[in-house]
């Protein structure tokens, strides 16, 4: 079966002069939705495809097929959503914000204006593992290490250019600036092929517990003046907290973070967005049972908070229908 995607198979239907109706036998074959996500031992992959599990539970009535691909990362994410290769995607709170208004990492592109968002899932703060030998407990003792900033395209690596800027920092601080995607740092690292990573995930996260459990590591705290100064001239860092016992931390880690958001663009058609806002937050019970991640999530912050870009008409609708929304 050739694979056409929502976009192509809409305007197929257009092109006839009429819209597949939803539940066509025809439109049920033709139909697909893509999620962007991340590395396949990140949290955005398997967030991806928990999402996925529930529209297609009700593929018969709907007619669409929903895929999850694994990426480079937010940053991908919003950009191949914009150039409409992928209908939806998980992207970092920063990202959102700063794609939506054209800043930062977009101020080339431009402000995205039809970037609209569906919710916004868990926390996600700033995460660094470092070597046990190596004298790393805070985020500013990575000046002169080998660090991992993640690949073109990762949002983590989008936070870190941000966050070098307003701590003075350039890659030359660095000793090494290596460019690994999510699902080779961990490896990396316990080669000893670099001192530490730096990213953002949600916990727990396979890669952060194969990381602590392969070799000699341990979570960093990412506090201080700096951060302080950082986060009191920006809307969408918060403080945040990676609990004692979440891995082998004895202590909490303190860090500060962003939220990981669901995003998509006004190209993509109301009954697309409905069809999977509905399916997530009317069995929003059912979803939270698909990752610990999820475990603290409430659908009245889902819908709200860490959200720059204006809610998609489609997920307003399903929200409405849901009671979530007057
Ligand atoms: N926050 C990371 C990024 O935007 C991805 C984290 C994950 O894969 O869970 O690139």
């Amino acid at each position: 079966m050739k694979k056409t995607t929502f976009f192509a198979a809409l305007a197929l239907g257009l092109s006839a002069g009429t819209l597949a109706p939803a539940d066509s036998a025809n439109a049920a074959e033709q139909r697909f939705m893509s999620i962007g996500t991340g590395g396949v031992t990140g949290v955005y992959y398997p967030t991806g495809g928990a999402i996925c599990r529930l529209v297609n539970k009700n593929r018969r009535e709907h007619g669409i097929r929903c895929s999850v691909e694994s990426t480079g990362g937010s940053v991908y994410n919003v950009n191949t959503i914009r150039a409409q290769d992928l209908e939806f995607g998980v992207v970092q709170s920063d990202v959102q914000y700063n794609a939506y208004h054209g800043l930062g990492g977009f101020a080339e592109a431009g402000a995205f204006e039809g970037l609209r968002a569906v919710f916004s899932v868990y926390a996600e703060p700033v995460t660094i593992l470092a070597r046990d030998e190596k004298d790393i407990h805070n985020i500013t003792d990575l000046i002169g290490h080998r660090v991992n900033i993640g690949n073109a395209g990762s949002g983590q690596r989008n936070t870190w250019n941000a966050i070098a800027q307003a701590f003075g920092w350039s890659d030359d601080d660095l000793r090494l600036a290596a460019e690994l995607k999510s699902s080779e740092q961990a490896e990396a690292l316990c080669d000893g092929k670099i001192d530490a990573y730096f990213w953002l995930v949600g916990h727990p996260s396979a890669a952060t517990e194969e990381t602590l459990s392969s070799c000699d590591s341990h979570l960093v705290n990412a506090e201080g003046e700096l951060v302080d100064l950082l986060l009191a001239d920006t809307p969408y860092y918060r403080y945040a907290t990676i609990v004692a016992g979440t891995y082998n931390n004895r202590s909490d880690i303190n860090t500060f973070g962003v939220g990981a958001t669901f995003v998509t663009s006004t190209d993509v058609p109301e009954e697309a967005v409905y069809i999977l806002a509905h399916a997530v937050l009317a069995n929003l019970e059912d979803f939270k049972g698909l990752h610990p991640a999820f475990s603290g999530l409430v659908a009245e912050q889902m819908i709200s908070d860490s959200l720059t870009a204006p809610l998609h008409e489609g997920a307003i609708r399903a929200y409405r229908e849901i009671g979530l929304m007057e």
